[in-house]
């Protein structure tokens, strides 16, 4: 079976009502990202750091998987694939893709502030000032906030340089290292981008660039992937 490698970014989950970073109508327009997403924003207010990341929890509770979360797990049948998201919602799980790497971190996720191998599952959307983990400190979401490492970030340039195929969707591929990846994609490998907004300039060898929605062009590409006769 061919390796299929997904990156998927906040473009992917837009059209599921969930607001993409930098977009004009982006979440940054409301919030600075060094008041929410920061480790220092975090030691300055934890009450609105907490307060932040519980209206994102909740939201998740109204929001559906749209069609191009739906469409990749149906690759399954025919690749192995992998998907490499950015996004720390669940919406690639609630959609039944199988292998996902959450590069960022997952929002129904808490962990330890004196011990990061202490990660749980949150019940329901609200973390609370006072909660905290069995070493007794307060838990925070389990995100990779900017300027932190990003722990995962080896493996998932390991699985890109297994890619046969390599499949970007909605990722303005503004934020390393997640932007790197593609770097470690072998040059003979078919590349897709899908964004409405992709920069006309980008410019990677065997890369396809796809300016359409992905609830549109997702479902079209695995089409083709699973005809192709390869
Ligand atoms: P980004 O906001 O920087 O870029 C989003 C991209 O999606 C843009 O290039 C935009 O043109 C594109 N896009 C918008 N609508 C689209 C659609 N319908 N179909 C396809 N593409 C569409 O996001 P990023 O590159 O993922 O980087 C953002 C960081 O923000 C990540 O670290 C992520 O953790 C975080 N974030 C996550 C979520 C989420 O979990 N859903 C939402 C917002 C931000």
């Amino acid at each position: 079976m061919k390796n299929i490698v997904i990156l998927t970014g906040a473009g992917i989950s837009a059209e599921s009502g969930i607001r993409t970073f930098r977009d004009s109508d982006g979440l940054w327009e409301e919030y600075r990202i060094e008041d929410v997403a920061t480790y220092e924003a975090w030691q300055r207010n934890q009450d609105l750091v907490i307060d932040f990341y519980n209206q994102r929890r909740r939201q998740l509770v109204d929001v559906k998987p749209n069609a191009a979360h739906i469409a990749l797990c149906r690759l399954e049948a025919k690749y192995n694939v992998h998907i490499i998201t950015q996004n720390v919602d669940d919406l690639h799980e609630r959609a039944g893709s199988k292998n996902i790497l959450h590069l960022h971190g997952e929002l129904k996720k808490v962990r330890s502030t004196v011990d990061d191998k202490l990660i749980y599952d949150l019940k329901g959307w609200e973390l609370k000032k006072g909660d905290v983990c069995e070493k007794g400190s307060q838990l925070r979401p389990h995100i990779v906030w900017f300027g932190e490492e990003v722990p995962l970030i080896q493996t998932a340039g390991e699985l890109s340089s297994t890619a046969d195929i390599f499949i970007i969707i909605g990722t303005s591929l503004n934020v390393y290292p997640a932007a790197g990846l593609l770097n470690f994609v072998p040059t003979l490998t078919p590349k897709y981008l899908i964004d409405p907004n992709a920069k006309d300039n980008y410019y990677k060898p065997n890369l396809t660039v796809i300016k359409e929605k992905a609830g549109i062009a997702v479902p079209k590409l695995v089409e083709d992937l699973l005809n192709d006769d390869e």
